[in-house]
């Protein structure tokens, strides 16, 4: 078990698009049709279970992501986090997925408030007053529209002497159109 007094490293990897490379609604809903004979019958897709059926759906790892998450497990000092903007309610659904594909994070957070880019940042306020000692952040995402926010929240910290260092890594998919 982990401490909190020992975590000097806290790592948080979003999920669609870089821990697993999952489709948007565009390149999934032909794949549903294609398997089940029938169009996708919801309005929303994110916010749908569906979305995540491994029956359905090819759900792989990005090898990159992969490589770069096997390098940070087993760490004692280092937190893993997976945060993603999928809803607290598709939980079971995102955490087989990663367990599926080989990823096992000390915790796993969802959105509960607003909108997925204020909501991350809430929680990564609220994960660093947890671990006060925490001294380094490393980041994963690949939303185009959402890195500078990122980097910009990370630099004031840094500027402000609460993190020795930052790191981001901008995961590059090109599904994504921002
Ligand atoms: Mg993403």
């Amino acid at each position: 078990m982990k401490k909190i007094e020992d975590m000097t490293r806290l790592v948080i990897f979003d999920f669609d698009g870089t821990t697993i490379d999952s489709g948007t609604p565009e390149r999934f809903k032909p794949i549903y049709k294609e398997k089940t004979g029938e169009n996708w019958p919801f309005k929303g897709f994110w916010g749908r279970v569906e979305s995540l059926n491994m029956d359905i759906f090819p759900f792989k790892p990005l090898p990159a992501v992969k490589a770069d998450y096997d390098k940070e497990v087993g760490n004692d000092e280092t937190f893993l986090v997976s945060l993603t903007g999928r809803r607290p309610k598709l939980g079971a659904g995102v955490e087989a997925i990663l367990t599926a594909n080989g990823y096992k994070f000390d915790r796993y957070l969802y959105n509960y408030g607003s909108d997925t880019l204020s909501n991350k940042l809430e929680q990564i306020g609220k994960l660093l007053k947890e671990f006060p000692n925490v001294r380094v952040v490393a980041m994963w995402d690949d939303r185009n529209s959402h890195v500078p926010t990122f980097k910009q929240y990370l630099e004031g910290l840094v500027a402000k002497g609460r993190l020795d260092s930052y790191e981001f890594t901008h995961v590059p998919n090109e599904q994504w159109t921002k």
